[in-house]
Order: C-alpha cells, then structure tokens, then sequence
C-alpha cells in the first residue's frame, strides 16, 4: 500500500523481489504471539527498526532474505524472532539437535545473540546454546546433550563439533548468516560451506551482512534460494 512505500521512502529501504510484503511498522501490526509481544513490549522498544519493520514479513512468508544494514540497525531480533515462531509450529524434540541455527563470526557476537534469544525467549522457554572456540569443549558438548532448539555458533567450533559426529542439523529447519561479510573476511568460508551441507536443503535460509561486496554476493546466490533483499540505506 501506499503507506508502506511511503515508510520505505522515510527509512530509505529499498526491496527486491516478488510481491515484497509492506512493512510492520508497529508491533501490534506484527501478528505475534503475546509472549513475545510480551518481552519486546518489556524492553521498552517503541517500535521496530526499519530492517525489523520490512524483514518480518518476509521471513514470517517462510522466504529466504538478504538483508543489508548497517551496525546497531536491530538484525538480531529482525531474524530471531520469526525464528521463534518457527520453533513454536515445529515438534521438534531438541536433544535431537536444533531447529534454528544462527552462524556468527566471534565469540563476543555469538555470545551477544545468545543474550538476545534467551532474554526475548524468556516466555517461551526456548533453549539456547552457544558454540564458540577458544574455550573447552566438554562444557559446550554437555550443554548440547541436553538439547538445544537454537545453537549460536561460530563456524569453526561448530565444524569442529560435526566432525566429532556430536550434534546432528538435520532438524535445522531456519539457519541465519549473521555479519556474512565479517564471516568471510574471517576465512570461514570453507566451514561455512560444510556446514550447511549437512542442514536440511529444504530450509529457510537468511543472510544478513552490513556490506555487499562480490563475495558476499557469490556465497548468498550459492546458499538461498529466490531471495527476497532489503537494504536499509546507500549499499555499494
Ligand atoms: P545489529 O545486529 O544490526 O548491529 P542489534 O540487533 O545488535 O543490531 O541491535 C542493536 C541494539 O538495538 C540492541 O541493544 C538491541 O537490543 C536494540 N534494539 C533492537 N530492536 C530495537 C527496537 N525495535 N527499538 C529500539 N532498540 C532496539
Ligand atoms: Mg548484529
């Protein structure tokens, strides 16, 4: 509608894509249920960023996003929260592995997220584990023994983890690419790649990045498919 392009214009989003969804630019307009209404309305956010407000409903289609935007935009709760509400519609049992996976590039990041999806899961009592290195295993193992319906991890302690055979992604219905950019700049992209060929191809798959460089454009046409992309200001 008219009031959605306009929102676009004022926030400098531009879409590309088929029959793109307007933005929600209000959390009551978001459709979700109340316990997570609960948490972002307890946060005393007064309404989504402009990434929350036009990747929502989009993701919440079930399609596959490339997002651009820059740092400190909101990205977290832009792919976490129509995360969660994969997770309420799955009957996956988590101690068979997760149903969401979030790929990040550092430990402080993974860690970040992880703060993010148990503070606005809370009310919904998803489980949540972190796999980073730098730091033993053996804890980040047992954790994942006792289920997760979400892992945040980095790609090299992940690939570690598979190639020890300790945690199956063929649940893994939502894998989320935060900071792709930062991931390849980081040499990941071998991992990244072994990594998701062990998840489900039929998936919904987001990538999120505050850059739009060749190779980022190389691995996201690879790994989503039919893509709907929402930058958030000048990209180059
Ligand atoms: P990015 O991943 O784009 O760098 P984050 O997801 O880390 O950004 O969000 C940056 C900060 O903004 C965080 O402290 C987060 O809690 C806060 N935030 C997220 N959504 C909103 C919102 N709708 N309104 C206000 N602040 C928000
Ligand atoms: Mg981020």
């Amino acid at each position: 509608g008219l009031s959605g392009e306009a929102y676009r214009r004022r926030h400098e989003i531009t879409v590309t894509g088929d029959e793109v969804p307007s933005p929600l630019t209000s959390f009551e307009a978001t459709g979700f249920p109340s316990e997570i209404l609960k948490e972002v309305l307890n946060a005393g956010f007064s309404a989504p960023t402009p990434i929350q407000a036009q990747s929502w409903p989009i993701a919440l289609q079930s399609r596959d996003i490339v997002a651009v935007a820059k740092t400190g935009s909101g990205k977290t709760l832009g792919y976490l929260i129509p995360g969660f509400i994969h997770l309420k519609r799955s009957c996956n049992d988590p101690r068979l592995g997760p149903t969401v996976l979030v790929l990040s590039p550092t430990r402080e990041l993974a860690t970040q997220i992880q703060v993010e999806a148990v503070k606005f899961g809370k009310s919904s009592r998803f489980s949540c584990t972190c796999l980073y290195g730098g730091a033993p295993k053996g804890p980040q193992l047992k954790e994942l023994d006792r289920g997760a319906d979400i892992v945040v991890a980095t790609p090299g302690r992940l690939n570690d983890i598979l190639e020890m055979r300790r945690v199956s992604l063929n649940q893994v219905k939502y894998l989320v690419l935060d900071e792709a950019d930062h991931m390849l700049d980081m040499g990941f992209e071998p991992q990244i790649r072994k990594i998701v060929k062990e998840v489900p191809a039929r998936r919904q798959t987001l990538m999120y990045t505050a850059t739009w460089p060749k190779e980022v454009r190389k691995i996201a046409a690879d790994l989503l498919v039919n893509p709907v992309q929402v930058n958030i200001g000048n990209v180059d």
